[in-house]
């Protein structure tokens, strides 16, 4: 049995199932994407006005997702471009690199003393629209050379202050399992380097490519490996995402989560509880839920911080601690994230506080240290 609605896609499972064949056969037109849904005007002026500034493209899996009679599926959203994303009247209270990505070394941000991050490649399976380095979409579909990586790794291993390495990209298990591997030994071989943590879509997008044992083998050999995954909306939770996710955990790769709060996807504090939900049914731990940033072609996905509060109020109480994202917005001038929380402290004298409870009640407390 084929997963999802894989209306329209005459293939075998085994087809199905093939990390290969889903990026071999990606919908990156018009006319390809036609064939599958009717798309509204606003859509059909979106692709053509997007083309080579920020493309199109769409695995059948991912496709499969959308409901076609929904113009308001939220994967559809996620996926199909709009004309908004050129509009000037939206778009201009934004910026293609509002946090300062690029530095000195191409590919590299060293925001964090002790973390850096790594963009390996500008390809990915699925150009997500409201997607935060969508300034490199129009670079076209280019991984990193072999120098440009040791070029990063040269700068890591100079700086031992380093203990995380943050990989992403771009999509960045859309290397080679050789060039994964090459990546890791490198990265392991520098003794300061603890963490390794993949930032990853393709979980949501094509999780045929975590059914490719030796890739997994790769990961378990080079442990602690994490990867960080971005799941938007409960309908991207299927069997086959559940079934990476496992093969993932399996081979000692704990995984987390990082959502976006996006406009009309999931805005929404009972889409948000389901997803969180679900994610803890499929093992994956929600760490973070972040604000849209003001990023050029995707600041019409904002919605207010206001909204965000509500969704995290409307959590507590409702799922573990566990299931509860930290709600961060992503600082200008490359200051990094900081954590929004909704007020429980309602007011405060000395050590005597006035908490608000999870079901809404007060509750006065005083907290004092043991003599
Ligand atoms: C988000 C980010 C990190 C990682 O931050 P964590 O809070 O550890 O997940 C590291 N470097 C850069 C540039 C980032 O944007």
């Amino acid at each position: 049995m084929l997963s999802g609605t894989s209306w329209a896609f005459n293939v075998s499972e085994d087809l199905w199932r093939s990390y290969t064949w889903q990026i071999q056969n990606r919908i990156k037109t018009l006319e390809d994407l036609k064939r599958f849904i009717d798309l509204t005007p606003e859509e059909e002026e979106g692709i053509r006005k997007t083309q080579g500034l920020y493309p199109l493209a769409i695995t059948p899996y991912y496709l499969s997702l959308i409901d076609p009679q929904d113009p308001n599926d939220p994967i559809r959203l996620q996926a199909i471009p709009r004309a908004v994303e050129v509009d000037p009247k939206v778009q201009s209270k934004a910026w293609a690199d509002p946090f300062k990505e690029e530095g000195q070394i191409p590919g590299l941000t060293h925001r964090y003393p002790d973390r850096v991050l790594m963009v390996v490649t500008t390809f990915c399976a699925v150009y997500c629209r409201h997607c935060m380095r969508k300034r490199i979409f129009a670079q076209g579909e280019r991984a990193r050379t072999k120098e440009e990586i040791d070029r990063m790794i040269d700068y890591i291993s100079a700086h031992k202050e380093i203990r995380d390495v943050l990989i992403s990209g771009g999509e960045p298990f859309s290397l080679s399992n050789e060039k994964i591997d090459y990546i890791l030994s490198k990265l392991r071989d520098i003794d300061h380097v603890e963490i390794i943590r993949f930032g990853t879509r393709l979980p949501v997008l094509a999780p045929q490519r975590f059914f490719d044992k030796e890739l997994l083998k790769i990961l378990e050999k080079h442990s602690p490996i994490w990867v960080n995954t971005h799941f938007n909306h409960p309908k991207e939770i299927t069997p086959l995402a559940q079934e990476a996710v496992d093969n993932l955990l399996r081979h000692g790769v704990p995984v987390n989560n990082q959502t976006v709060l996006l406009k009309g996807v999931n805005d929404d504090p009972k889409v948000m509880l389901d997803l969180m939900r679900g994610l803890l049914r499929i093992k994956v731990k929600p760490q973070y839920l972040f604000h849209c940033d003001p990023v050029k072609g995707a600041v019409h996905f904002r919605t207010t911080v206001d909204k965000g509060l509500e969704i995290i109020d409307y959590l507590r109480g409702r799922i573990s601690g566990m299931g509860i994202p930290t709600y961060a917005v992503d600082l200008p001038g490359g200051k990094g994230k900081v954590p929004l929380l909704p007020d429980y402290v309602i007011s405060r004298e000395g050590n005597t506080f006035t908490f608000k409870a999870f079901d809404g009640s007060k509750v006065v407390y005083t907290i004092d240290e043991p003599l």
